[in-house]
């Protein structure tokens, strides 16, 4: 009978250890298969124009005695495909920083009206060219504590997918409301929108409603990782809802103290 005992207890501790080995290692294993699936990503993201530009260059070796106007379609197809890769390399570089926490966050307080004029002024001669008008909604001033080179950097990916996905002649809006301790920026438009179920997962790494259109149009998949990163940073959220009668609307909700010992909040 004790034999029997310590047989059952020993194999219920084996049971136990190993029920719990698979708990503490299911997170492990979890961001591991991530940190694969990312690699994995990249890899293919970075393939497709790098085959595109071998191709081109092999072209015009075929054909040496061309002139630059003969061949330039195929320049111009490679330099765009070049030009793709700098924009991924770079938004890689940002999630990179922004999984290792290396990045040199700097709060200021900030008149947020004033701040978001500046910031959108370059755009509105980039809607006007594209026949597309873009306009921010005049509000009383206020201030917030905010790094503005990250929400510049976040209303620059806002408003580049409102205009890539919009038609012309369509408006886009860029608003900010004061709520007391927090505020909110919006951004909405009048395009193509995005149907419900694709709202849960376009601010995931690499998700793209039409990869096609998306490539098109010059997107990544990366540009919402990156924007809802930025949010975090700034202790905030960010939501996505369909516009009447169409587009989408991006709302960003953030702290206007987004904490009050900010030495303490600065990322390395
Ligand atoms: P991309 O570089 O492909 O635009 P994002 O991460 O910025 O990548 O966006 C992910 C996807 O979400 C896009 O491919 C597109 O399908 C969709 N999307 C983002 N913004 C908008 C928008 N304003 N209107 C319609 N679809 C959008």
């Amino acid at each position: 009978v004790i034999l029997i005992t310590m047989g059952v207890f020993w194999l219920l501790s084996i049971l136990m250890s190993v029920w719990m080995s698979r708990l503490t290692m299911r997170p492990i294993l979890k961001s591991w298969g991530r940190q694969t699936e990312f690699v994995g990503n990249a890899a293919h993201e970075l393939r497709t124009p790098l085959t595109i530009i071998q191709n081109k260059l092999e072209l015009l070796l075929t054909k040496p005695n061309d002139r630059i106007i003969d061949q330039a379609e195929n320049i111009a197809i490679a330099n765009s495909e070049s030009q793709r890769l700098q924009t991924l390399t770079r938004d890689l570089l940002a999630l990179a920083r922004s999984d290792s926490n290396t990045v040199q966050t700097n709060f200021e307080n900030t008149d947020v009206p004033a701040f978001l004029e500046r910031t959108i002024e370059p755009y509105t001669e980039i809607a006007a060219s594209q026949g597309k008008t873009l306009k921010v909604e005049q509000v009383t001033s206020f201030k917030a504590t905010l790094d503005q080179d990250l929400i510049h950097q976040l209303m620059n990916i806002l408003i580049d997918n409102a205009l890539k996905y919009s038609p012309t002649g369509s408006t886009i809006t860029v608003s900010a409301n004061n709520l007391g301790r927090k505020w909110q920026l919006s951004v909405a438009d009048q395009g193509i929108g995005i149907n419900a179920a694709d709202r849960e997962r376009i601010f995931d790494r690499f998700y793209r409603v039409d990869s096609s259109r998306s490539r098109q149009t010059g997107g990544n998949g990366l540009g919402l990782s990156i924007a809802s990163w930025i949010v975090t940073l700034h202790h905030g959220t960010i939501a996505v809802h369909a516009n009447q009668p169409t587009g989408s609307q991006f709302v960003t909700t953030l702290p206007v103290n987004p904490a009050s010992g900010l030495s303490t909040y600065h990322e390395k």
